[in-house]
């Protein structure tokens, strides 16, 4: 049976060469990336082309002799360059001292390799990077370096092995303190490639946790409304980083014994679900201090142990609690609780919050503002169209929407009808029982027409104590079976401040639209106003509707 050769890459030869024949003492230091690579090639090509080595042995594949600056340089200063093969020519003319081999273990494409040997040189850099392509394309990225003499010329013997004797030079006098000295300086170097490495991975967690804040800030800025940007926040933080759960708590003031979850990444639809404090005491240290409190082990926290069997019940083992608004006389103050059931909250963790925590207290405030002048246009426009005693709607907005409904009821032909009352005897009412009783008694008959009227017909108070009401798709019969049902309320209610004797009624005239001979607002109002006369006119609490006179005559209903 034919044993099968398994041929091993570069790399594994390398690596298996290192560990096993020379000691589990790690005796390379890792290259970790391209950077890393090409610095130490020009290094290396320096050192080999400043020094005079009559002996150096350089041992390299085409395609690093194509990144070398001054290759073809080191190559006539070596005394024996081996070319191994990794299918890219020389680029420069092969000099006489060449030596191809192609036994050496097969190097792929972008395999890496350069052996400097000499007296007084010694030293290896190789790197693998393999492309893996699939579902997920990724590179995997395996390299290091060595000086120590012992491990080059293991390493070169274990390349070369067929002209060991022919390139070998010997071994320095004094190799083994060349050995230690070289050691010692790897892990030195190691040491300060580490550092570096973890410099540049600072960086870029860096810059990741800038693009989250990033995205956090892009998620609330569209939002208008102090609970929609609170959910965005907690739901973004949420995403990216883990948490099992991320809400909002809203103390009003610092000794209040109850908060108030604003929001809760869970349920966008919660709010403002009341919890006891005396649950929370991280919430409560919060509030007391204004500072961010960070509990990784909840049973031996002093501020949590008491409370420990009850978080664990809920699946919570880390806190990370926060103030993002500070004690505000608008708000409260706002607190984000974040709880992890496994894992700890790390310190870049918790100055990331910090970080958003600010960015959501400045697009708070800018809500509460946007809120409170929003509000505040609200308040003015409807108290612009308000009538200050009765709080149903004014005279201007009256002729406003007056305007605007006749116009429709003429343009598509549909039935609009006008209700005008009037109290009967409300000079008498001021002076029996005074001007306030009299304020009264419009309040409540205005009260009583907006709980009978529709929310589509228009109540206003036309002026002193006459009132108007629109109804749009009205006609005639059904306008006059609505006024009449209001004469009848006012007649049968029992005002607060008068007498259960006395009596208050309205006088009600009702015209409906005629779109032959009603062109302009003003002729229905003006009809529906000589109706009301006619029913002063017919003794009062009574209602009349209006009927041109060339057709019919006004009726009594
Ligand atoms: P008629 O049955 O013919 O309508 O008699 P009347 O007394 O109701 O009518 P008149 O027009 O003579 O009197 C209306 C009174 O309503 C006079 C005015 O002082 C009073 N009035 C108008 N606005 C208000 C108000 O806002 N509050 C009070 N208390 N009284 C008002
Ligand atoms: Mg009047
Ligand atoms: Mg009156």
């Amino acid at each position: 049976m034919v044993k099968q050769k398994t041929t091993l890459t570069l790399l594994q030869r390398v690596e298996h060469l290192f560990k096993t024949v020379i000691g589990k003492e790690e005796l390379y230091v890792p290259v970790r990336d391209d950077a890393l690579f090409s610095i130490l090639l020009q290094e290396t090509e320096h050192v080999a082309t400043q020094h005079e080595d009559a002996d150096l042995l350089v041992m390299m594949d085409g395609a690093t002799a194509c990144e070398l600056k001054n290759g073809e340089e080191m190559a006539k200063k070596a005394r024996a360059i081996v070319l191994l093969d990794n299918g890219k020519p020389l680029p420069w003319e092969p000099a006489a001292n060449l030596v191809k081999h192609s036994c050496a273990p097969p190097l792929h494409r972008n395999d890496r390799i350069l052996l400097l040997l000499s007296k007084t040189i010694s030293l290896v850099l190789f790197r693998q990077r393999a492309h893996h392509t699939g579902p997920e394309t990724r590179e995997d990225f395996h390299g290091g370096w060595t000086v120590r003499r012992s491990t080059v010329t293991l390493l070169a013997k274990a390349l070369l092995d067929v002209e060991k004797e022919l390139l070998l030079p010997a071994p320095p006098p004094n190799a083994d303190i060349e050995d230690r000295i070289s050691s010692a300086m790897m892990r030195l170097t190691s040491l300060h490639a580490g550092a570096l490495e973890s410099r540049e991975q600072n960086a870029a967690v860096e810059k990741n946790d800038l693009l989250s804040i990033l995205e956090i800030l892009k998620a609330i800025s569209t939002k208008r409304h102090a609970h929609d940007i609170l959910y965005a926040f907690v739901e973004q933080i949420a995403r990216i980083i883990p948490t099992d759960r991320c809400s909002i708590v809203r103390v009003w003031e610092e000794n209040d014994s109850k908060g108030h979850v604003l929001v809760s990444h869970e349920n966008e639809n919660l709010r403002d679900c009341v919890i006891t404090l005396d649950k929370y005491p991280e919430l409560v240290e919060v509030i007391n201090t204004g500072k961010t409190v960070l509990i990784n082990d909840i049973s031996s926290h002093p501020l949590t142990a008491e409370v420990s069997d009850a978080l664990q019940k809920a699946g919570i083992n880390a806190l990370m609690v926060l103030p993002i608004v500070k004690k505000d006389k608008h708000v409260g103050t706002l607190i984000l609780r974040a709880a992890r059931r496994q894992g700890q909250f790390t310190v870049r963790e918790a100055s990331f919050f910090q970080i958003v925590s600010e960015a959501a207290a400045n697009a708070l405030e800018r809500a509460h503002l946007f809120e409170s002048i929003q509000l505040a246009n609200e308040r003015l426009e409807q108290l612009a169209i308000t009538d200050g005693l009765t709080g149903i709607y004014n005279r201007r907005y009256f002729h406003e929407r007056f305007e605007h409904e006749f116009e429709r009821a003429t343009r598509y032909k549909l039935p609009f009808s006008c209700v005008l009352f009037d109290i009967d005897d409300f000079k008498w009412i001021n002076d029996t029982y005074g001007h306030l009783v009299g304020d009264v008694v419009l309040k409540e008959i205005a009260e009583r027409m907006v709980a009978c009227t529709r929310r589509v017909d228009i109540l206003a108070r036309y002026g002193g104590e006459e009132f108007v009401i629109l109804l749009p798709q009205t006609d005639r019969q059904g306008a006059a079976i609505e006024a009449e049902r209001m004469r009848s309320v006012v007649e049968n209610f029992s005002f607060s401040q008068i007498a259960d004797d006395q009596r208050i009624t309205i006088s009600v005239g009702v015209a409906c639209i005629d779109l032959d001979t009603m062109k302009e607002s003003d002729n229905l109002l003006r009809a529906a106003d000589v109706a009301l006369y006619e029913a002063k006119k017919r003794g009062k609490n009574c209602v009349v509707v209006y009927r041109e006179p060339n057709k019919e005559k006004q009726n009594e209903h």
